[in-house]
């Protein structure tokens, strides 16, 4: 019986070094057993080689992994109990969707009629009991990515390492995928390891996320604490739009901090933001607001964060609108605004002056 939440796999300091040149800087990372951990970043950011190292394709330059705490950095890949997907699929032409899916318990030697048990548990499982006889060229995308599904987990691995499996889909498709592939998880209650470079895929179907840039995790956290608290100005700026505003860390009153810009001072709550409680009095920083969390005009009054503004566009996006505002007291400062659109129209027009106001709960502030 394994605890939920407890700690799987743990990185210690691992870091790899391709013909000397290091892709992966010493990354701390751990897994805890039965989460859905996603692991996002711009191409060449080192997402595949996190999952490479893992799954024992390659092995660490530096550092250490440990599995239930104990190390395995010099195991070999077919003695860890992990399965790994790939975006290609990577079946076996020749065979049935059956056999492709009981492949890896043939290999074990396990009896014929626990072969064919597990194999028609696990087809039900992928929603493809009816299919088990056809050969994978007879098989859409999405069903061949399930069958590659089925063969993954039919071992019940401890660990299903993804590397961007869905990125071969058509966008209606891959919604699908990923709703189907989050349930799945549940279900099974394994632990799974997920690429995509899709900052909107590594939030919906994350319950933690880690953030990778240039060979380093920037963040591991929840959707909404990177999305609402991310650690850097790189995360702050990768998952949707933000305003960043120039600021001075100031003194404390009522739970919290006065940040001095050029436009004004604005109180940021310190609760849940440590790093903001910990800052020196002086230390520059950037004041993060989301471009959703700023109300505009009379009801801007009601809160103590406010600033006049000149309202340079209005644009119409559907359901939202966006309006970019530049305060009267730092016009090279735009703000972004983001509000639910009104078939009447909206209470402000380009080149009228107006206000602009937020919640001291709905700023976080990073300091470089
Ligand atoms: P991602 O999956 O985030 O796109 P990778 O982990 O594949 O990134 O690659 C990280 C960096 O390591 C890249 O700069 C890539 O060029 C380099 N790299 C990956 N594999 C090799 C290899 N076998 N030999 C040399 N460099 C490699
Ligand atoms: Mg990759």
């Amino acid at each position: 019986m394994t605890q939920a939440g407890k700690t799987l796999i743990e990185l210690r300091g691992v870091a790899k070094t391709y013909q000397g040149v290091e892709v992966l800087h010493a990354v701390d990372l751990s897994l805890r057993d039965g989460e859905f951990m996603t692991v996002v970043g711009p191409s060449g950011s080192g997402k595949t080689t996190v999952l490479r190292l893992i799954g024992g394709l390659i092995h660490p330059s530096k550092g250490a992994i440990l599995l239930d705490g104990a190390d395995i950095s010099a195991m070999p890949i077919n003695r860890r109990p992990f399965n790994t997907v790939f975006q290609d699929y990577a079946l076996f032409p020749h065979m049935t969707v059956a056999a492709n899916v009981g492949y890896g318990l043939r290999v074990r030697g396990e009896p014929r009629a626990t072969i064919r048990a597990r194999v028609d548990e696990t087809l039900r499982l992928v929603a493809l009991e009816a299919f088990a006889e056809r050969y994978p060229s007879q098989l859409s995308g999405g069903q061949q990515q399930r069958v590659a599904l089925a063969r993954a987990i039919i071992c019940t691995p401890r660990l299903v390492l993804l590397d961007e499996p869905l990125g071969a889909l058509d966008a209606e498709l891959r919604r699908q995928m990923q709703r189907f592939l989050k349930r799945l998880q549940k279900e099974i209650r394994t632990t799974f390891l997920f690429v995509t470079h899709d900052q909107e895929e590594a939030v919906t179907m994350a319950d933690r996320i880690c953030v990778m840039n240039h060979g380093r995790i920037e963040q591991v956290g929840t959707p909404e604490e990177v999305y609402y608290r991310p650690a850097s100005e790189y995360v702050a700026r990768f998952f949707g739009d933000n305003n960043l505003i120039d600021v001075t860390v100031g003194g404390s009153a009522a739970g919290a901090r006065a940040l001095a810009s050029a436009f004004g001072t604005f109180a940021c709550a310190v609760a849940g933001r440590g790093a903001l409680a910990d800052a020196a009095d002086g230390q520059p920083g950037k004041l993060l607001v989301r471009p959703e969390a700023i109300t505009l005009g009379e009801a801007a009054a009601v809160y103590p964060n406010r600033a006049r503004v000149r309202v340079e566009e209005v644009s119409f996006v559907g359901p939202v609108s966006q309006i970019r505002v530049r305060p009267l007291g730092a016009p090279d400062q735009p703000i972004m605004v983001k509000v639910a659109s009104r078939s009447g129209g909206l209470p402000v027009a380009e080149g009228g002056e107006t206000e602009i106001g937020f919640s001291e709960r709905e700023c976080h502030v990073v300091t470089a």
